[in-house]
């Protein structure tokens, strides 16, 4: 195999274990991102439920005031019955003792029913703080664990970013260019292998890369020259499973 398709197809094969590593790099970071904006979102829900607590504390302590309030009525109409001096001053009284108790009696259950709406809050901004700290702590677990898997994917890439220059240079200016260009197009995947269809000539030949014909013209030129020849459906470059077997190994 020719010396310029075996550049481009280790230049290829390194290219692509980059992107691979930049990617696992990229979805490290966004895992605590992601968990950073979920937290963010608890905080908010957090401050909104404490407003909500702070008001219906102060409904609930304006009604117990008020309950109060009656009950001391209510202890003043009781001994002012005890000094009634006729009867008819009695039954006033107690007119207004009874028309007070049971007004009171209402708003005992409304203070009552206050008080359960302020626990329920309490309730609930209790449960959503424990949640704030669990998922605090699960944050702090992905970024410890992400501090050591990007440091290794950093050395990862460090490395294969050498092994990359190393392999562009072997590949001549025009076709580099060419080589980046398709890369960028196909998420690093510039070079396509030629498969062969069929158990018996005429062979049919398909792009590996789109899987449409490819003429053979292409393929009976690369069995004998060291040339770029693209693919006239998606431009990839293409080259034959046998000339991947003289390329140089991976290591
Ligand atoms: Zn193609």
């Amino acid at each position: 195999m020719g010396s310029l398709l075996a550049a481009l197809l280790e230049l290829q094969s390194v290219e692509s274990q980059l992107r691979q590593v930049r990617d696992r790099r990229r979805r490290r970071t966004r895992a605590a991102k992601v968990q950073q904006r979920a937290i963010e979102e608890l905080r908010q829900s957090e401050r909104q439920l404490q407003e909500t607590l702070a008001q219906r504390q102060r409904q609930a302590d304006s009604a117990a005031l008020d309950v109060k309030a009656a009950e001391e009525r209510i202890s003043h109409f009781r001994s002012a019955l005890n000094t009634a001096k006729t009867n008819k001053e009695y039954a006033s009284i107690l007119t207004q003792l009874n028309t007070v108790k049971a007004d009171n009696a209402k708003r005992e259950e409304e203070a009552l029913q206050l008080m359960q709406n302020v626990e329920e809050a309490t309730g609930e901004l209790t449960e959503l703080r424990q949640r704030i700290e669990s998922e605090q702590s699960r944050l702090q677990d992905i970024e410890t664990a992400n501090a050591q898997e990007v440091e290794k994917l950093d050395g990862m890439i460090a490395e294969l970013q050498e092994r990359h220059d190393a392999a562009a240079e072997n590949v001549p200016d025009t076709e580099r260019r060419l080589f980046k260009r398709i890369a960028d197009n196909y998420d690093g995947e510039a070079m396509a292998v030629v498969e062969q269809h069929g158990k018996k000539p005429p062979y049919e030949f398909v792009c590996g890369g789109c899987f449409m014909s490819i003429n053979a013209e292409h393929v009976n030129a690369l069995k004998v020259r060291d040339e770029v020849r693209r693919c006239d459906s998606c431009g990839r470059i293409l080259y034959l499973e046998s000339q991947t077997q003289s390329a140089p190994s991976e290591t």
